[in-house]
């Protein structure tokens, strides 16, 4: 198996309630990172997985009804915390990101697509279906700008599915199958529907030989999935399908019960993003 040099970004964050987006929580605002992963494949290139938010972001909520989305998730977005100023300060330049994995269509995952002219997009097609099927108004709702997507999106989209199914690692169980994206098993993309309709994550080696999950929104944070507490009843109106969250979520557990369970890594976990954060320090 091709292994790939990774690294955890935050790209800005949101603020919300606790209790709002789990069961058990305090009102007091807790603060949920927006995580992207930058990969580097040896004959590939790089590769991101989401690009958290960005300035049009700005610009998608600008309009009502879209504003309601900065008025109901408030977030933040630093200068240097900007993905092209934190890919600059590496030595990559916008065009030479090759591929993004989009986990989503949330506005707070795609904010940034914009910015990559040359990169495949590579999503599901029930993700795009569920999008073009619903109202402006269902959109929203739903936490999908359509208004971040790049103009040639379509032409530059590539769908997940049309790649070779292949057995997962036995570390994922019960997590059976992937999509090899690169037909050479370094990254596998995995569906995990419910919190949207072809929501992805994907899995890959590092340099280190460490197995690492990439699960997007599937659970909240790494405690949530501990303590067994799933969303409330408000974050789970934005979901696709709730009986399908409950049951990826539960998979999630499952693998994490596992011996030898890989590191996973929701997009939003606080917790994740210090102990990354610190130890790279
Ligand atoms: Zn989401």
């Amino acid at each position: 198996m091709t292994r790939l040099q990774f690294k955890l970004l935050k790209v800005g964050h949101c603020s919300h309630p606790e209790c709002i987006a789990q069961r058990g929580g305090r009102w007091a605002s807790m603060l949920f990172p927006a995580l992207c992963g930058l990969l580097r494949h040896p004959q590939r290139g790089w590769m991101l997985f989401d690009t958290g938010y960005s300035a049009h972001f700005m610009d998608a909520t600008a309009p009502f009804p879209e504003r309601l989305y900065r008025w109901t998730t408030p977030f933040s977005l630093p200068p240097e915390e900007m993905l092209t100023a934190q890919l600059q300060r590496l030595g990559i330049a916008p065009g030479d990101i090759a591929h993004v994995v989009i986990s989503h269509l949330h506005g707070d995952h795609i904010a940034g697509l914009r910015d990559f002219p040359n990169a495949r997009l590579i999503t599901m097609r029930g993700e795009l279906e569920a999008m073009d099927q619903r109202s402006r108004f269902g959109n929203l709702s739903h936490g999908t700008l359509p208004a971040l997507l790049p103009p040639d999106f379509r032409q530059r989209v590539v769908y997940a599915e049309d790649a070779a199914q292949v057995s997962l690692p036995a570390e994922l169980k019960p997590f059976e199958h992937g999509f090899d994206l690169f037909g050479d098993g370094s990254v596998l993309a995995v569906h995990l529907p419910g919190h949207s309709r072809g929501q992805l994550g994907i899995v890959f080696r590092q340099e280190d030989d460490r197995l690492t999950f990439m699960s997007a929104d599937a659970c909240w944070s790494m405690a949530a999935l501990r303590e067994d507490r799933g969303p409330t009843w408000l974050a789970r109106r934005i979901f696709d399908r709730n009986d399908q969250y409950q049951d990826t979520f539960r998979r999630l557990r499952q693998m994490q019960a596992g011996s030898g369970a890989p590191w996973l890594i929701p997009s939003h976990c606080a917790q994740t993003w210090k102990a990354y954060d610190d130890s790279t320090r």
